[in-house]
C-alpha cells in the first residue's frame, strides 16, 4: 500500500463524519482540472517506494491513536483503488473502528465491487467526469473506454453501499448541453453533486486556462436538470 500523504483531520470530506483522509499516489487519468498534480505526475508517483511515502504501519499507528477522537477515514489520491492491497488496508482501518469512505474515478468496477462485497467500504464518492461524448478529452485522454465507468456505476446503484456521483464542472469542458446530458445519464441516482472549478497555480493543467461557471447560472441550470437527475444538488457555492 503505497501512501504518499496524511491529513490527520477533515470536517468535511465524509459526510456527516469527523475523519483523517490517506492520499495514494498515481491515476489512471489526467483531468486538467485536478488539483491533486503532484499525485498524479509528481515523483510520489514513480514505481517502487519513494522517501515521501508514508508506511502503512505508521499511519495505522496514528489511526489507533485517533479511536474513539474520529469517526472514518477517507482514501483518496490519486487514485486509492490503483493499489493491489486497498482491501487489505481498508480491512484494517475497519477493524481499528474506523468507517471508510473511498474516492473513485470509476476506472477500476472488479475492484470497487470486491470491496462493497466484502462489507469494506461504508461511503463511496464518484466522479462521473461529463457526458459520454465530452468524457476523453475531460480527463485528459484522446480516447476512452466508457466500459469501466458505466460498469462502475451500475456496481453502486445495484449496491448497498451509500454513494454520491460528482462532477466538477468547468466553462470550457462543461456547456449546457454537456450537462444536460449528463443529467440524463445520472438519472434517477439519490446523490450528484455539482462543483465548481477552482483555479489554481497547482492544477494538471495550468493555471489560467480552465475558468469557473458563474454561480447563478449554474444553479439556474441545476433546477432545470433536476427533472432529469433529481438528486441533483451544488456543493460549495453557498
Ligand atoms: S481529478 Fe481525480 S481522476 Fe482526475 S487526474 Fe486528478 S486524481 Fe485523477
Amino acid at each position: 500500500m503505497r501512501i504518499a500523504g496524511l491529513q490527520k483531520l477533515t470536517l468535511l470530506d465524509f459526510p456527516g463524519k469527523t475523519a483523517a483522509t490517506v492520499f495514494t499516489p498515481g491515476c489512471n487519468f489526467r483531468c486538467p482540472f485536478c488539483h491533486n498534480a503532484d499525485l498524479v505526475t509528481g515523483p510520489a508517483t514513480r514505481a517502487g517506494s519513494h522517501e515521501g511515502d508514508l508506511s502503512a504501519a505508521d499511519v495505522l499507528a496514528f489511526l489507533e491513536k485517533r479511536r474513539g477522537l474520529l469517526d472514518g477515514v477517507c482514501l483518496t489520491g490519486g487514485k486509492p483503488l490503483i493499489q493491489p492491497d486497498l482491501a487489505d488496508f481498508c480491512a484494517r482501518v475497519r477493524d481499528l473502528g474506523f468507517a471508510v469512505k473511498l474516492d473513485t474515478n470509476g476506472g477500476f468496477p472488479d475492484r470497487l465491487r470486491a470491496l462493497a462485497e466484502a462489507n469494506l467500504v461504508d461511503y463511496v464518492a464518484m466522479d462521473v467526469k461529463n457526458a459520454p461524448e465530452r468524457y476523453a478529452k475531460t480527463v485528459g485522454a484522446s480516447m476512452l473506454d466508457l466500459a469501466p465507468i458505466e460498469e462502475s456505476m451500475e456496481v453502486l446503484r445495484a449496491g448497498s453501499v451509500p454513494f454520491e456521483f460528482r462532477t466538477t464542472v468547468t466553462r470550457e469542458l462543461h456547456a449546457s448541453d454537456d450537462l444536460r446530458a449528463l443529467a440524463r445519464w445520472i438519472g434517477d441516482a439519490s446523490a450528484w453533486f455539482l462543483q465548481n472549478y477552482r483555479d489554481a497555480e497547482s492544477v494538471l493543467g495550468g493555471a489560467g486556462r480552465l475558468h469557473p461557471w458563474n454561480v447563478d447560472e449554474l444553479r439556474a441550470l441545476a433546477d432545470e436538470l433536476r427533472a432529469s437527475a433529481p438528486g441533483i444538488a451544488l456543493r460549495g457555492m453557498d
